[in-house]
């Protein structure tokens, strides 16, 4: 799911759906994002996959529905509450991991046009964030 969602970020919200993904990349929009509307679009096929899955006993369709829901819940978990802090219960919570990955994503918002862009992914993190000199050096829209 990390690499599907990755493609997903690079060639399809920095692509043909940017106008939905733009408000991402902008500070002070408000709580609700037109980028909101990612979260229905993942979760039609996760709902059809899971009761095609259940109805037709399909264990390869149900998994699949079951490993995107599970992928958009981390992704709920980690991009909305402890990185982007849109509610507030993850906000003391410090790992080296998850510092990196918060540096990481930081970094993808530093760019604010759709051809722009690093770090698509969410869960991989490259080495260089784990480095404690790019805590403070990175500056960003969010
Ligand atoms: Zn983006
Ligand atoms: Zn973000």
């Amino acid at each position: 799911m990390e690499l599907v969602a990755n493609v997903m970020h690079r060639y399809v919200m920095h692509g043909s759906m940017w106008n939905f993904h733009e408000d991402h990349h902008q500070k002070d929009i408000g709580f609700f994002e037109k980028n909101d509307v990612f979260f229905v679009i993942f979760a039609l096929p996760s709902m059809l996959l899971i009761m095609g899955g259940f109805f037709f006993s399909n264990l390869y369709a149900y998994a699949l529905g079951l490993g995107i829901t599970i992928y958009g819940l981390c992704y709920f978990l980690v991009h909305d509450v402890y990185i982007h802090r849109r509610f507030k219960f993850l906000d003391n919570f410090s790992h080296p991991y998850l510092d990196g990955l918060r540096r990481a994503h930081k970094d993808h918002h530093s760019h604010i046009y759709k051809e722009d862009g690093e770090n698509f992914g969410m869960l991989w993190v490259p080495l260089k964030y784990y480095s404690k000199q790019f805590k403070d050096s990175v500056s960003c829209a969010i």
